[in-house]
């Protein structure tokens, strides 16, 4: 049992209210909000502290860590064909999980406890492995490719092939640690996509209900692309094939018509915003206040990290602020929305409401505390804005996922931090040596 005492809480519960209170953990869970006396087990001081709902990131690539500063100012398909696509070919076990724990250790230094990861074609399971040991809570699948010009031979594989490797992963981890860890099929975009694969993916995620990540309307390039090999545009295909049928995330979205925000609404999928990403590779900008008018579902992420180049929630949130106003106006997406994003409303996108996004009793305890005693964050009255406009993750004092500290006064508990930044640097050298 643990007890957070005296903490300044953002519930970001419907009624967003801020609340002085003790949180009482138990078996996970939060068992109780108010003030409580006596001895306990574990009993952590958080007088001066501020406790957010862990983040949700909802669109990472964990093993494109090892590719962070190698590549930058480059349009995606060139970028993706050049580049990424052949060090993904590259990489094996070792460099995989290298690039896991680098990037698993950056979104816990930054506040995130639950992210959706879309992986490489190969070595997956090492993801999976270093995602069980970190203790994070994610979402996550290999990627599948089948189809589309300049992939790697060792990256383009045959449709079924794709699939059952997809299968065995899904069958050996999807409910991995109580369902800390749920498996989805992830089809890297359609440009890489046969119709016959992304029917089959629909079929699969239908029959063992989980849920579907991909990639869509990026770039212009790209919906040219498809329009080229499919004859229509990426939510009109999904619709074709199924995919609208079941959770559907689906990074990007820049470039959509009315009728296929009408068709991602109606079907409640979950449209990931990647502010840093879509302005890295020049890609445009996603009219987010709209969507939200049209009461599509908006989630936030990092993308990988060769197009960002780092995995910090806090900066997608000031930047997912900022980036609407000069169009919509200084009031549009207020701090609090941004957070709202980043907890709330993703976890409710994602299925897991009733586990995470907020601070109730009932809830799992997943809860990012800051610090905000510092010179860039005072003075300050309003939490929302100290942490979107102010804060940076240096503010982070502890992370929990589940009650358990992922992340205490600054420090990471359970890897060490120095070996991470050498496996890190060492298996990247040795990759792009493999290149050559
Ligand atoms: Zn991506």
């Amino acid at each position: 049992m643990t007890l957070i005492k005296n903490a300044l809480i953002v519930t970001m519960n419907q009624h967003d209210a801020i609340i002085k209170s003790d949180i009482l953990i138990r078996d996970g869970l939060i068992k109780a909000l108010g003030k409580f006396r006596g001895a306990r087990e574990e009993v952590v001081d958080a007088r001066g502290l501020v406790v957010f709902p862990g983040f949700i990131q909802s669109h990472v690539h964990l093993n494109q860590t090892l590719f962070r500063n190698l590549v930058d100012d480059m349009p995606l398909m060139q970028w993706l064909k050049k580049n990424i696509w052949p060090m993904e070919a590259a990489h094996n076990a070792r460099s995989i999980k290298a690039a896991a724990r680098l990037g698993l250790a950056e979104l816990i230094l930054s506040g995130t406890t639950t992210m959706v990861s879309m992986e490489t074609v190969h070595h997956t399971e090492e993801v999976l492995k270093q995602i069980a040991e970190s203790g994070i809570r994610a979402i996550t699948g290999k990627a599948m490719m089948d189809a589309g010009r300049g992939v790697p031979a060792l990256l383009k594989q045959k449709t079924g092939d794709a699939l059952a490797e997809s299968v065995e992963l899904l069958e050996k981890w999807h409910g991995h640690d109580a369902g800390r860890i749920q498996y989805a099929f992830a089809p890297r975009f359609a440009v890489t996509s046969s119709r016959r694969l992304l029917e089959e993916t629909a079929r699969l995620a239908r029959e063992y209900q989980v849920a579907v990540h991909t990639h869509a309307s990026e770039t212009k390039e790209e919906v040219a692309l498809v329009r080229k090999q499919f004859g229509t545009t990426n939510i009109q295909l999904f619709k074709q094939v199924g995919l609208l049928e079941s959770p559907l995330i689906i990074a990007h979205g820049i470039y959509l018509t009315g009728t296929e925000r009408k068709l991602l609404q109606r079907h409640r999928s979950l449209l990931v915003h990647c502010p840093t990403t879509n302005l890295k590779l020049g890609s445009g900008i996603a009219d987010i206040p709209l969507y939200q008018q049209e009461k599509l579902q908006i989630g936030l992420g990092s993308d990988g990290a060769p197009c960002n180049n780092n995995l910090d929630l806090l900066r997608e949130m000031r930047l997912a602020a900022l980036l609407q106003k000069p169009k919509y106006g200084p009031g549009s997406m207020p701090a609090i929305r941004v957070v709202s994003m980043a907890t709330r409303e993703t976890a409710a996108a994602l299925g897991l409401a009733d586990r995470v996004g907020s601070i109730e009793i009932g809830k799992e305890a997943d809860l990012a505390i800051f610090d905000f005693n510092t010179i860039q964050t005072t003075p300050g009255s309003n939490p929302c804005s100290q942490l979107v406009y102010s804060a940076g993750r240096e503010n982070l004092r502890h992370l929990l996922v589940r009650g358990r500290f992922l992340l205490r006064d600054g420090l990471l508990t359970g890897w060490d931090h120095q070996q991470i930044v050498r496996e890190g640097r060492d298996q990247a050298r040795k990759l792009l040596q493999r290149l050559q």
